[in-house]
C-alpha cells in the first residue's frame, strides 16, 4: 500500500482515504484482530453489543453488502464463512449467533465499508423497532 495525503491513497480500489476499516485492514489503526486472511479480516467491535461482538470485514473496500455481493460474491461467501468460524472459535456456534449487515441511517449504519456483525454469547433481544 502507498501512503498518501490525508491517510490512505486509493490504489486499484483497495483502500479509501480516511476509511476506518481500510485503516484497520492495513494495520494502520489498532484493533483486536481475531482472523486475518488475504480477503477477510475479523476484529472485535470496540463497543460490543453482546458478549461476543466481532466485525468481519472484506479487505477490499466495498460500500455496503449489496456492492460486495454484486462485485465479488465469493468474498461475500467468505465473509459469512468467517463469521461462522468466529462463532465456532468463540464457542457459540451451537448456542446460536446473529449475523447482521446494517444499511442506511434507520439501521444505525456508521461505517461505510461493508462489514458483517457477529453477535452472540448470551440471549439476544428481539430486533426491529425501538421500544
Ligand atoms: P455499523 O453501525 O456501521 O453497522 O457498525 C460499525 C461498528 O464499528 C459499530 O458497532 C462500532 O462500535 C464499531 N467501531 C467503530 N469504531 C471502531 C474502531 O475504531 N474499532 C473497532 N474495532 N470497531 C469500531
Ligand atoms: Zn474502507
Amino acid at each position: 500500500m502507498v501512503r498518501g495525503w490525508g491517510g490512505w491513497l486509493t490504489i486499484l480500489g483497495m483502500t479509501v482515504a480516511g476509511c476506518l476499516f481500510c485503516g484497520i485492514v492495513a494495520g494502520e489503526i489498532p484493533g483486536d484482530v481475531v482472523h486475518r486472511s488475504e480477503r477477510v479480516v475479523a476484529v472485535r467491535d470496540i463497543n460490543p453489543q453482546a458478549k461476543t461482538h466481532v466485525l468481519v470485514i472484506p479487505t477490499v473496500h466495498y460500500e455496503d453488502a449489496l456492492e460486495l455481493a454484486t462485485s465479488d460474491p465469493a468474498v461475500l461467501a467468505e465473509v459469512i464463512e468467517v463469521g461462522a468460524a468466529v462463532a465456532r472459535a468463540a464457542g457459540i456456534f451451537e448456542s446460536g449467533y446473529r449475523l447482521v449487515f446494517n444499511t442506511g441511517p434507520d439501521a444505525g449504519r456508521t461505517v461505510f465499508h461493508a462489514h458483517l456483525h457477529v453477535l452472540g454469547g448470551e440471549q439476544l433481544g428481539l430486533f426491529g423497532r425501538v421500544s
